[in-house]
């Protein structure tokens, strides 16, 4: 048997505020996605973990804002919610994703356990496990999974969004719970018919960058063309439609530049398409920052001089009267430790034999981080 962990959890109800996201004849994401965030938080909470959520109100976040959350908190793990939409009001089923560049195996781990606890009771058709390039999934420095319960706009779907709330945060509590090795109630959660597709694991390779830039969508637009690479950009020939607006703008590493103001970006949805994107579309083409999840990583050394220093749990200040554990780098010639995050300036998140904690690290302390 596993061990059962305790997780710092962060939930991402999507959207907020001014923004309601998609929007369904009886309801609208924004208010959807809360009530799932606050059900599930309560289950979570009962199952001994720690939630942190990114808003329990009708308020609007950035999605920088809110990844910053699960970064600054050294949380385990972010969990993003969110209702989908299309164009056909035919389009039916759940679907997760996780980021499409670099992920860990944990990532990979946890989408699957989700997904498949997800896909045991909601009763509608199973998308698969796929991958994208999500502003919440590339910038949360932890495991990050983004859910898309069902489409809004399809009006049987939103009768599950709108009257099934319970059941979709119980589904979504049992794979985190399960994620974090506990046992899961065998209680069905309510009717529900087995799903009839199996889930299509979408393998997620490394960043394919190879210009160091990104082109960002605005939010403002909701339809942007995407064609084949091998046909010309122009209408008739598309490949499909992205929607920045729906997430908030879109991000992509740009792989290639073919001619003036037409880049090649790979998508979750669509493969490796061309775009459109002169800078009178109001998309802006940037050098990459370093926001990439492998950036988050490095090291710090503490050195064999020191006879003790000072761990915090990750929920308090980080100040000496908040410290109830030392490490003992002079009793092993020095210790060193992988960085997990960076909550705090000058604090840096590691993984000790008390679980995680939080170090300072400033000048002065002889501490070396790389
Ligand atoms: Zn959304």
């Amino acid at each position: 048997m596993s061990k059962v962990r305790t997780l710092y959890i962060v939930l991402d109800g999507g959207h907020g505020g001014h923004d309601p996201g998609a929007l369904g004849k009886k309801s609208n994401e924004k208010t959807n996605v809360l009530n799932v965030a606050l059900a599930l938080g309560r289950l979570l909470e009962k199952a001994g973990h720690t939630v942190i959520y990114t808003r329990k109100t009708d308020k609007f976040l950035s999605l920088s804002e809110r990844a910053n959350i699960a970064n600054r908190n050294g949380a385990d793990i972010f969990i993003s919610l969110h209702n989908n939409s299309a164009a056909s009001n035919k389009a039916t089923g759940f679907e997760t994703f996780i980021f499409n560049g670099t992920n860990d195996a944990k990532t990979k781990q946890l989408q699957s356990t989700l997904h498949e606890e997800i896909a045991k009771g909601i009763g509608i058709v199973d998308r698969g496990k796929k991958s994208a390039n999500f502003a919440v999934l590339r910038e949360t420095k932890m495991p990050a999974v983004l859910i898309e319960y069902a489409f809004i706009n399809n009006p049987s779907d939103e009768k599950i969004l709108i009257n099934e709330v319970n059941k979709l945060a119980q589904l979504t509590a049992n794979g985190l719970i399960k994620f974090a090795g506990g046992k899961v109630s065998t209680s069905k959660p309510s009717t529900s018919k087995p799903s009839t597709s199996k889930p299509k694991p979408t393998p997620s390779k490394p960043s394919t960058s190879k210009t160091g830039k990104v082109l960002h969508l605005p939010k403002t637009s909701s339809s942007w063309r995407v064609y084949p690479t091998n046909k010309a950009p122009t209408k008739g020939n598309e490949k499909g439609y992205l929607n920045p607006k729906k997430f908030g703008g879109l991000t992509y590493d740009i792989i290639g530049n073919p001619q003036k103001d037409v880049y090649t970006i790979k998508t979750g949805d669509f493969g490796t398409v061309n775009i459109y994107a002169a800078s009178s579309t109001g998309a802006k083409v940037t050098n990459k920052t370093n926001s990439n999840k492998t950036q988050a990583k490095g090291t710090v050394h503490l050195p064999a001089s020191a006879k003790t220093w000072r761990t915090y749990k990750l929920n308090v200040q980080p100040v000496a009267k908040n410290s109830d554990w030392s490490l003992t780098p002079s009793r092993y010639g020095g210790l060193t430790y992988t960085i997990l995050g960076r909550p705090y300036p000058d604090v840096v998140t590691i993984n000790t034999s008390k679980g995680k904690r939080n170090i300072y690290v400033g000048k002065g302390t002889g501490a070396i981080v790389n």
